[in-house]
């Protein structure tokens, strides 16, 4: 018996009487795949504090040892560099699943990689929460429902998404790993979560990652005019990372499956947004209009009200309040850089 496998006895989770997923007690050991990127750099912080032992499984494709180096040191924190489009061993009793890149320009870079990780990977992680009898959440997006014709987007709503276009990795990958977790679940009695994540920004995001909360922000502290793609009349949900992070635990702990939007309804348009960041940075800031991407959604904003009834969860930090906080992490990291 490996050392790892005796702490999970201790929680609950391993040994020959399983205990199902669900009434397994803290603290628990979690695996967080994708955990050196942005929302779950941010993910890992709230288990730690709780108390439960994390493994976090990253590529580093775009993550950064940077957003977590603050957990070296801790005894319940491990790191692992591992690709999840290959198979591993590990013995937990809850995998929160995250890897995967998420700004356009990153899943676009390497489209084949991209949608590996999304179905490999996803695989891999299901085959894992099979073996160990761990509950598994799939982090999803609002993306299944491509240039939506309905509005705002309700779960029911099944999409409307090119399978042949250049986004198609992303969310036909994203809509693959969906089917995987619903067959895993009625196949082999895998306890899963799906969430559909809208549009989200905060500090630790990259740079450079192409989003355009990201974008906007990084140009305008940069001196630089604010690139509106289009003629800038299409609409996003931007919604603060910790209240991201308080809805992926709150569907975890849960006793629903989903899917679950877990986003903010406040809808702007991209000439709005650059208002905002205007009002929050520089009120000299310019914008520049650039050719817009292929198939990019017209519009969207999740209808959260199965969540709120739910998973008694809700946004709290609307976009006025968010900003101001991403902005002083984007400051100081464009002067370290300097
Ligand atoms: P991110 O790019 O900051 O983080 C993704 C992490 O996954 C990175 O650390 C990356 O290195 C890692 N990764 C990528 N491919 C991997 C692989 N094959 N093996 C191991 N690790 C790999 O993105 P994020 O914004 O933190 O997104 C996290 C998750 O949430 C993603 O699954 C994304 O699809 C989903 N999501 C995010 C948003 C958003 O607005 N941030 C919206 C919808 C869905
Ligand atoms: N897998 C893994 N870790 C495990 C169990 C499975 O990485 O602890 C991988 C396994 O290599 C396979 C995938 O998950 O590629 C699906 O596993 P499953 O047992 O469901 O399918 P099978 O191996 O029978 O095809
Ligand atoms: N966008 C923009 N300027 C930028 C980056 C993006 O106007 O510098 C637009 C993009 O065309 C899209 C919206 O902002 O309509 C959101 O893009 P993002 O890449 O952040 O996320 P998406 O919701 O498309 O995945």
């Amino acid at each position: 018996t490996t050392k790892a496998s005796v702490s999970v006895a201790a929680a609950g989770g391993g040994g020959g009487r399983r205990v199902p997923a669900g009434l397994r007690k803290p603290p628990l050991r979690i695996v967080v795949t994708g955990g050196a990127g942005f929302v779950g750099s941010h993910l890992v912080d709230k288990l730690l504090a709780r108390g439960d032992s994390v493994i976090v499984l990253d590529n580093f494709f775009t993550g950064r040892k940077d957003n977590l180096v603050h957990h070296f040191g801790n005894p319940r924190f491990e790191l692992i560099r591992h690709d999840v489009v290959e198979p591993i061993l590990l013995e937990v009793d809850q995998i929160y699943h995250l890897a995967c890149p998420a700004s356009p320009v990153h899943y676009k870079y390497n489209p084949i990689k991209t949608i590996k990780t999304n179905v490999m990977g996803t695989l891999n992680m299901l085959g894992l929460a099979k073996r160990i009898g761990a509950r598994f959440l799939l982090t999803s997006t609002s993306e299944v429902y491509g240039d939506p014709l309905e509005h705002p987007q309700k779960e029911t709503y099944w999409g409307h998404v090119n399978p042949i276009g250049v986004r198609s990795c992303y969310d036909e990958g994203k809509r693959t790993a969906e089917t995987l977790s619903m067959d895993y679940h009625r196949g082999a009695g895998v306890e899963v979560r799906i969430a559909r994540i809208f549009n989200t920004y905060g500090p630790r995001m990259c740079l450079d990652d192409g989003r355009v909360v990201s974008n906007f922000v990084a140009q305008a502290l940069r001196k630089q005019p604010m690139t509106v793609y289009g003629d800038g009349k299409q609409t996003r949900s931007f919604q603060y990372v910790s209240d991201l992070v308080d809805g992926l635990v709150a569907l975890m702990e849960g006793e629903h499956i989903g899917p679950f939007n877990l986003g903010n309804p406040g809808e702007f348009t991209m000439l709005e947004l650059a208002e905002v960041v205007k009002e929050t940075v520089d009120p000299s800031a310019t914008i520049e209009f650039r050719p817009n991407t292929a198939d990019d959604p017209h519009m969207r904003k999740p209808d959260i009200t199965k969540a709120k009834e739910l998973l008694n969860w809700e946004p709290k930090i609307s976009l006025r309040q968010g900003l101001p906080l991403m902005v002083t992490d984007f400051r100081k990291r464009l002067n370290e850089k300097k």
